[in-house]
């Protein structure tokens, strides 16, 4: 869905939401690649109400909507996104509240510091996801995993609202969380309950800076600009299933896999979205031509 070029913010959105809206605004500064297209329209809404107008309006207008977390799984193309694209960085869904076993995140919290949170209060079941960039909300759309574990695991409920911005709670049952998959697209996460399990906060503390050590040492060292493409198949891990069809390294013109690391995408200087995509695509073929093994894109295209 799109609307006319000559559709302006005012005609699309109600006065009191207009503030919230940059037109044309630059995605890339959110990006983990740094690269890709504007937005048509962004908003930065600062409390739930907004974003759920924002929805409402955005719906009444056939206007494309997408939500960005803390966008480490976004490719955006060249041309943009002609829609309206949501951040939920901001401060609407940015709370962390313990109460007993249970933790509640904003979809905006930095996965990280919900980890960190609950090892501090003696909780376990995140503290295997610390240093896996994103926010919650992108987390458990997608069901992050790490050790074999993934985080719909220790999902309760989650709060969202639907594309006409009304709100509910669903289940984790319902969220029909399977490998590194949800079915919460179309949905905009608000926040999500943690059922957590009581652990000794010293021993919690150990597992989790070994982790955290562990991750940042098997990253590519000489710069930020990376991305995971794929989703591990089954029992196999990506990094082994590149590397043996020799495909470490690969380069289209200034994106390349890494190669030590060959999971992640590298973003070189003058990279394009198109060279991104030119080199997934090459990547996918030669991996299934040599291994039989299609990839799953983990990367959302916008
Ligand atoms: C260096 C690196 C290492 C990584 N390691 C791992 C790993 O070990 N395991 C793993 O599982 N993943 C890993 N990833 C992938 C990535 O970190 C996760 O997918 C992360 O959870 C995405 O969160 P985000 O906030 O950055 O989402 P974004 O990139 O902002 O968005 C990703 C998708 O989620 C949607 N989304 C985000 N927030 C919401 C919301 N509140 N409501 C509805 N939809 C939403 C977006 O619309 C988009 O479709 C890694 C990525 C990088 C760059």
């Amino acid at each position: 869905m799109s609307v006319p070029p000559s559709t302006t913010l005012s005609d699309l959105f109600p006065q009191d939401l207009q503030h919230l809206i940059g037109e044309n605004q630059p995605l890339n500064e959110s990006l983990w690649l740094g690269i890709g297209g504007p937005a048509r329209f962004l908003a930065e809404p600062v409390e739930i109400d907004q974003i759920s107008r924002l929805l409402n309006a955005a719906h009444e207008n056939e206007l494309a909507v997408r939500i960005l977390g803390h966008g480490s799984n976004v490719l955006v193309r060249e041309a943009g996104f002609d829609g309206l694209v949501i951040s939920l960085g901001g401060p609407a869904t940015n709370h962390l509240e313990i109460s007993g076993n249970r933790l509640k995140a904003g979809a905006g919290v930095k996965l990280t510091h919900a980890a960190i949170k609950t090892v501090g209060e003696g909780l376990g079941g995140l503290e295997h996801l610390v240093g896996i960039p994103g926010s919650v909300g992108g987390a458990v759309v997608g069901n992050a995993s790490a050790e074999g574990r993934d985080i719909g695991s220790v999902v309760h409920s989650i709060d969202v609202l639907d594309e006409l911005g009304s709100a509910k709670t669903i289940s984790a049952e319902e969220a029909g969380f399977s490998h590194r998959k949800s079915t919460l697209d179309g949905l905009v996460i608000l926040s999500v309950e943690f059922e957590l399990e009581p652990k000794d906060v010293t021993a919690l503390t150990k597992r989790m800076q070994k982790l955290w050590i562990h991750r940042g040492q098997h990253r590519p060292s000489d710069t930020s600009r990376i991305v995971m493409p794929f989703i591990d198949p089954d029992s196999m891990s990506t990094r082994e299933l590149i590397s043996s069809t020799g495909l470490s390294g690969l380069r289209e013109g200034d994106v390349s896999l890494d190669i030590s690391a060959p999971q992640y995408l590298v973003a070189h200087e003058n990279a394009t979205s198109d060279q991104c995509l030119r080199l997934i695509e090459r990547v996918r073929e030669q991996v299934l031509l040599q291994s039989g093994v299609d990839l799953r894109l983990n990367l959302q295209i916008w």
